[in-house]
């Protein structure tokens, strides 16, 4: 596996920033017209048959998500620009060993939960990641449209747009975007002034997705308690399983509607009570649907010319004046 590669930010990038950000300044509908349901897919996540992989150091998974995605998070400059005139910088690069949470070098993690349920004891494993909701308020509010929902039904940050102002982290019911600093299209442009770093997450595998493959997770689990397909498929698969055993879904009504479905023979009510949550371990609790609360603030953020055209006339100038392809590193250090 590589990890960390480091790159530089091109021109064609600085450009691309420019015109999504005139583009999120002027027309907040851009967000909305990306959005298409057509041919999605949906992943269903059945609890009762993920064991964890114990007998593997780390899950299979979760290693098919790393091996696949961690070579994409580069290197964060050292030092991390200080944050003017407030925020925080977060930095996870001395621990993308972590396995146990979403950090931006883990996307996929299992939940552990001990739960009585109907006189017996239960283990259960459950995986968690992005839910990638049907109505995502983190593609909504993204000032620079950096984050689309995809007809595929991925919901994919844009990792080279990202200014990591993390405000799809606020608005998401789970809190799963995880910011490292000192990395993306913020260092060229204000380092100290505009963002923090980029946003990662599971993008779903959207790439497969596109060229008719599962997500590497689902093609590793030995235990097929990771399932994708077609969305009426998925539904109908998960709505069976749920009857035969008795069951549960979680992410069906959750946040309108997602494209994950969790079956599972314990209520989720005595899941999310029984699992460990904080920053990067969100919780299993019902969601009402955001979007409608976050309309309005994603649509005045949008539509903010401070914002987004800021943005673009700082991209446009820095990269007209030829500012060389240099490596973040490079720039610092001017
Ligand atoms: S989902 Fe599959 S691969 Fe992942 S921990 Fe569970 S059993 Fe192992
Ligand atoms: S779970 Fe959160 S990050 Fe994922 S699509 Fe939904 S709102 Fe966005
Ligand atoms: S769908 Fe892809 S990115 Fe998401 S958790 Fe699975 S392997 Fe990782």
């Amino acid at each position: 596996m590589t990890e960390g590669k480091k790159h530089g930010i091109s021109r064609r990038t600085l450009l691309k920033a420019a015109m999504t950000a005139a583009v999120s300044a002027g027309l907040g509908s851009s967000v909305h017209a990306r959005t298409g349901t057509g041919g999605a897919v949906a992943a269903l996540i059945d609890i009762s048959r993920c064991d964890g992989c114990p007998d593997r150091k780390t899950p299979a998974c979760i290693q098919a998500c790393r091996e696949k995605n961690l070579r994409h998070v580069p290197e964060p400059v050292d030092p991390l620009p200080e944050v003017f005139p407030r925020g925080k910088t977060e930095d996870f690069s001395d621990r993308k060993h972590l396995t146990g949470r979403l950090t931006p070098y883990n996307y996929l993690f299992i939940h552990k939960a001990e739960v009585e349920h109907d006189g017996k004891r239960w283990s259960l494993n459950i995986p968690r990641r992005c839910m990638h909701c049907d109505n995502p308020a983190c593609a909504t509010i993204c000032p620079f449209a950096a984050n689309h929902k995809h007809k595929t039904g991925a919901v994919v940050i844009d990792s080279e747009v990202c200014f990591g102002g993390a405000k799809c982290r606020t608005v998401c019911p789970w809190n799963i975007p995880q910011r490292q600093s000192g990395v993306g299209i913020y260092l060229q442009i204000a380092p100290t002034l505009a963002g923090n770093g980029v946003m990662f997450k599971c993008d779903l595998c959207h790439d497969r997705l596109l060229e008719g493959k599962n997500p590497v997770c689902v093609d590793a689990c030995p235990r097929n308690a990771l399932l994708s397909g077609p969305r009426d498929v998925i539904h109908a698969e998960a709505l069976r399983r749920a009857d035969r055993m008795g069951g549960h879904l979680y992410g069906r009504e959750e946040n309108g509607g997602t494209a994950t479905l969790y079956v599972s023979p314990v209520p989720f009510e005595k899941i999310d009570a029984a699992i460990d949550k904080g920053p990067g371990r969100p919780h299993m609790a019902p969601v009402e649907r955001r979007m409608a609360k976050t309309d309005s603030l994603g649509n005045s953020v949008l539509l903010s010319p401070a914002i987004g055209l800021t943005a673009g006339v700082l991209a446009v100038a820095g990269a007209l004046k030829g500012r060389k392809n240099g490596s973040p590193e490079e720039e610092q250090k001017k």
